[in-house]
């Protein structure tokens, strides 16, 4: 029998029903398993051990009362992206500014899992802000990739998806606005969804770029992470952006029909030049490897790609830039020593955000700016709508989208800190998606010459998550990349 952290969330829901295990002896060996390992790692900013064997030994009780609750995630840990708030837990975001904060709630999406009975087990490694493709921006030190401890685990929910792959838990919550789920997901070998832009609550998400933040999730395969995702969907009265539209049963998405009838679409403007040869030689075997399942495979046309990148780098930091204005160290976390009141903005802000924070604010007030709003906020915004109907007018010929989700596999640590050009490359195939808020999955499809696993992206229509997790499960089943696990990286 695989270790129990191994376990897939579906085998751990199995186990806790039967009572093969009782949910203490299942978080107590994740609690085991990540002291081995967190030292190599850093993919926690917080454990919230005790809290989560105190969970544990609640689930345990209910059951054995019999209790006939719905709750389909009793007794198994998932750790958080620690840009989600949790009561009684640290909220950092990754940042000095936040160091110190205890939100007094609970964000939806972390409350209806809590509500399914899962236990959480702690707060996760992010990028500042979530401003990052690395987990380099955290202020508070880089999470390493299970597969080569040298190399970043991608973000900015890189915390979580070192977690996952790493058999600490078997599930975790990220935050994708620009790829955040999808490329760590893709650079540490696990499945990783972002939803529909509005299908999961962002209340009690730490706002970066309001319009394009998405509460996702990575787990060990698509048929775990549609769990979650099918537990905390859905509309929300404490956020206004969340959509009213019913989330499908997603036993649908098990269905035995395989990929017959279903069209996908590979994007010419994703396979480019400069990216590695090994992700698109992966990516195009898995995409034969779809056809092979019954999938119709069409060239199609997304025009405006190539905008994408210079549109999100205008937009994010825009919104990034009224977001954060909150931050003035009189309403959250530390504040610096001053005379009058702007200098307690000044010298706040200024000691306590990092550089790439800094830079995107800078960024985004200039393209806020009056005079230069229309000239960059105002045709980014033109722009993005263009990109949009690229998506729109490729879902009138196909249900999905299929292509590359990085250019390349994990790049070193330090590889692109000196030039933040380079590092917003590397979010090039996640951008698009992010713009025309489509959902988007992210599943492992082999590994290059280094060992390091190679992901690829599936996006499909609004709303369409099912069709997503059925085409991902239907590869999951006839393939066993998502099966294989980093070893000997234990300290
Ligand atoms: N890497 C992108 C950025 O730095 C996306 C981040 C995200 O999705 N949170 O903005």
């Amino acid at each position: 029998m695989p270790e129990l952290t191994e376990l897939s969330l579906k085998e751990m829901q199995t186990g806790l029903r039967t009572g093969r295990f009782s949910s203490r002896e299942l978080v107590s060996a994740a609690l085991e398993r990540t002291a081995q390992v967190e030292s190599s790692l850093h993919a926690f900013l917080h454990l919230a051990a005790e809290f989560a064997l105190q969970q544990a030994d609640q689930a345990d009780e209910q059951r054995a009362a019999g209790d006939g609750r719905q709750t389909p995630l009793a007794g198994i840990p998932i750790a958080i992206k620690d840009v989600l708030t949790v009561e009684g837990l640290p909220a950092t975001a990754g940042s000095k500014i936040l160091e110190g904060f205890s939100p007094p709630y609970t964000a939806t999406a972390v409350k209806k899992l809590q509500k399914a009975g899962a236990i959480v087990f702690g707060k996760t490694n992010t990028d500042e802000f979530a401003m990052g493709s690395s987990t380099e921006n955290s202020a508070y030190g880089v999470t390493h990739n299970p597969w080569d401890l040298s190399r970043v685990p991608g973000g900015s929910s890189g915390g979580s998806a070192a977690a996952v792959a790493a058999c600490l838990v078997p599930a975790a919550l990220g935050t994708d606005t620009g790829g955040s789920v999808r490329q760590p997901a893709s650079f540490c070998g696990v499945t990783g969804l972002k939803p529909t832009y509005g299908r999961v609550s962002r209340y009690g998400l730490i706002a970066f770029g309001s319009s394009l933040d998405c509460v996702g999730a990575c787990g060990r395969s698509a048929e775990d992470v549609a769990v979650i995702f099918e537990i905390m969907a859905g509309r929300d009265p404490l956020d206004a952006t969340s959509a009213d539209i019913e989330v499908p049963a997603l036993s649908v998405a098990q269905s035995k029909d395989g990929l017959r009838g279903v069209k996908i679409g590979v994007p010419r403007e994703y396979f480019i030049e400069g990216m590695q040869a090994e992700v698109q030689e992966k990516t195009r075997a898995a995409i034969a490897q779809l056809q092979a399942l019954g999938a119709e495979i069409r060239e199609i046309s997304l025009p405006h790609t190539e905008y994408a990148l210079p549109v999100y780098y205008i937009i994010a930091p825009a919104e990034a830039s009224a977001n954060l204005a909150r931050f003035d160290g009189v309403r959250y976390g530390p504040r610096a020593e001053a005379d009058s009141l702007w200098e307690v903005f000044f010298k706040t802000r200024g000691g306590k955000f990092g550089a790439e924070v800094t830079r995107r604010i800078m960024l985004g007030t200039y393209a806020l700016s009056a005079g230069y709003y229309d000239a960059f906020y105002g045709q980014a915004q033109k722009v993005r709508t263009l990109i949009t109907r690229d998506f729109e007018a490729a879902f009138g010929q196909v249900d999905l989208i299929a292509c590359p989700a990085t250019p390349t596999t994990a790049f070193k640590i330090g590889a692109h800190t000196g030039d933040p050009l380079s590092m917003y490359l590397e979010d090039v195939f996640t951008l698009p998606a992010s713009l025309a808020g489509v959902p988007g999955i992210s599943f492992p499809v082999g590994f290059d010459g280094k060992g390091l696993p190679v992901g690829m992206q599936l996006l499909a229509p609004h709303f369409r998550e099912d069709a997503l997790f059925r085409a991902t499960h239907a590869y999951q089943q006839a393939t066993d990349w998502h099966k294989s696990h980093p070893k000997g990286f234990e300290s």
